[in-house]
């Protein structure tokens, strides 16, 4: 389905990232992974997990919140791969707290990362994405359209990626190129995995499907974003989060 195609992946050392990056190399697609440097073993590990099954991975280390090191990061996918014609936006951090006690550091952090990080990626695949037809995939949240308790700076962040990702949408629709959102609700990740069990209780409670979704589960979205199956959407939001907002 994706041979021939060069997808990146930010964050993919763990988590939701990972599990996009062997989807798409299930799918024969090309892997460039990405994270930050204190997570080279996991990347390293997970290169070499694509590999023994017969794919094709590079890992590049680069924090998505400095856009110096995101142009260096294309430039040498495009030297390594040749092209790239799929960037997922997945890299993101929470520095939950009330905004009575958020430090503008806390607020700065989040907004660097989670929302210039997705700017910084997009400005610098955007030549090789439109030369290829490409597709883009921001990873927002649940938390973007709804809020949340202790969330002020991820809020604002993950809803910023959604007016982010219809303005692309409208930008690039000439090129053929679609840019979409998807909006996760609560994931089995290290992301949720420490929040109060009562909590978690609450939200399964609240949930029609009474469960947390799988990082597999969002693999696949992303996935069907990505093929050709999707030419004809673009500038969305897609909610997976097992009925959570109905
Ligand atoms: P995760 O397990 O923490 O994975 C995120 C990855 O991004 C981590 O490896 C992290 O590295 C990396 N990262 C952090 N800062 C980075 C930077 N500056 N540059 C490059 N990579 C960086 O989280 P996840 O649960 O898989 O979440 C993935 C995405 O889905 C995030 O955007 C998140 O907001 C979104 N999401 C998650 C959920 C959920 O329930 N899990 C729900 C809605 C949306 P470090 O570990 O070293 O920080």
């Amino acid at each position: 389905m994706f041979k021939n195609k060069v997808v990146l992946i930010t964050g993919s050392s763990q988590g939701i990232g990972r599990a996009i990056a062997l989807k798409f190399a299930s799918l024969e697609a090309e892997v460039a992974l990405n994270d930050i440097s204190s997570q080279e073993d996991n990347l390293k590990a997970l290169k070499q997990e694509v590999e023994k099954k017969g794919g094709k991975a590079r890992y590049f280390l680069a924090d998505v919140s400095k856009l110096e090191e995101v142009e260096r990061m294309v430039q040498q996918i495009q030297k390594d791969f040749g092209r790239l014609n799929v960037l997922v936006n997945n890299a993101g951090i929470c520095k939950d707290k009330t905004l009575a006690k958020m430090t503008k550091e806390d607020w700065q952090k989040v907004i660097d990362i989670d929302l210039t990080g997705v700017f910084n990626c997009a400005k610098a695949s955007l030549p090789l994405i439109i030369q290829n037809q490409g597709k883009i995939i921001n990873m927002s949240s649940l938390v973007g359209q709804v809020g949340n308790f202790g969330q002020t700076n991820y809020a604002a962040a993950k809803a910023g990626i959604i007016g982010f990702t219809k303005s692309l949408a409208k930008e690039l629709g000439r090129f053929k190129v679609t840019v979409n959102a998807i909006a996760p609700g609560f994931i089995e990740t290290r992301l949720t995995e420490n929040l109060p069990e009562g909590f978690k209780m609450q939200v399964k409670k609240i949930t029609p499907l009474a469960r947390f979704g799988k990082p597999e589960e969002i693999a696949e979205l992303v996935a069907f974003l990505a093929s050709e199956k999707a030419d004809f959407i673009t500038g969305t939001v897609i909610n997976i989060n097992g009925g959570l907002t109905i």
